[in-house]
């Protein structure tokens, strides 16, 4: 298992919170203030909070920032400092958050990778656990790729699922699948483009099993080199040549091999 929760560094404790604004809303209902909390890297607008909900959310947003840039190999690099943090909107309750953002009443939390943004509302279930460090992922990883690179929906996601807090499951499952007849090889595992359509249990814990497969027999600087690759050469390669190139595949099916052997171990 994945232990993604440290203590809160001392450094860290004193930058939250560093600061405290009333500021108009950022959107919905008029004629009423919204506050913002700012730590290193976020800015959480909320509208009250009686419970300090807000400090432990952004508490749990850098832990989650350094613990995934440092598993990425991404440490290096500073994403979201300064005017490039990135903005939490905590809506009240889940009727002003489905009115403000349009999603489907199932949803505990959306993220616009472009504005650099995730929408949840207060105690919002998993939100803490599951959403707000798969999301911070996504941002993190279309970030430093380009948000136009195309990519197959295994590799965004398998990235994601893996650094939530229990991220580790998904191999473990996938590790019981590989031994069954609902195993998808990853050849079809690519053809996958709404998870939701097909088994998206499956699906996600086969995502992130590959990529632990990557960064388990790899390690991270073999995965930040893929990823430069994939940022630097823009459009123009196919992404399957950069697994040949760095990793060493002879093709998909030699890496799908392997990563079934992995899985088998
Ligand atoms: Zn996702």
């Amino acid at each position: 298992m994945h232990c993604l929760h440290r203590s809160l560094s001392p450094f860290l404790a004193l930058l939250i919170p560093i600061s405290f604004f009333l500021l108009p809303v950022p959107s919905g209902e008029a004629n009423e203030l919204w506050q913002v909390k700012k730590s290193a890297h976020f800015k959480v607008y909320y509208k009250s909070d009686p419970e300090h909900y807000v400090d432990e959310v952004l508490e749990k947003a850098e832990k989650y920032y350094d613990s995934i840039t440092e598993n990425l190999g991404f440490r290096r690099f500073n994403f979201w400092t300064w005017d490039n943090a990135c903005t939490i909107n905590l809506y009240p309750s889940r009727e002003d958050y489905l009115a403000g953002t349009k999603q489907p009443h199932w949803s505990g939390g959306i993220a616009n990778v472009r504005k650099r943004r995730i929408d949840t509302f207060f105690y919002a279930k998993s939100f803490l656990d599951t959403t707000l460090p798969h999301e911070m992922t996504h941002l993190i990883f279309r970030e430093f790729v380009g948000y136009d690179r195309r990519l197959p929906l295994w590799l965004d996601e398998g990235i994601a699922c893996s650094q939530e807090k229990d991220g580790g499951q998904y191999t473990a499952i996938a590790r019981v699948l590989v031994k069954t007849s609902m195993f998808i090889h990853l050849d079809k595992l690519t053809e996958i483009t709404k998870p939701g359509l097909f088994m998206p249990e499956v699906f996600y814990s086969e995502s992130a099993a590959v990529v632990e497969f990557l960064m388990q027999e790899y390690g991270k600087e073999k995965f930040i080199d893929f990823c430069r690759a994939l940022r630097d050469n823009k459009l123009n390669n196919d992404w399957r040549t950069f697994f040949m190139e760095i990793y060493g595949f002879r093709d998909m099916t030699d890496m799908g091999e392997r990563w079934k052997a992995y899985l088998f171990k």
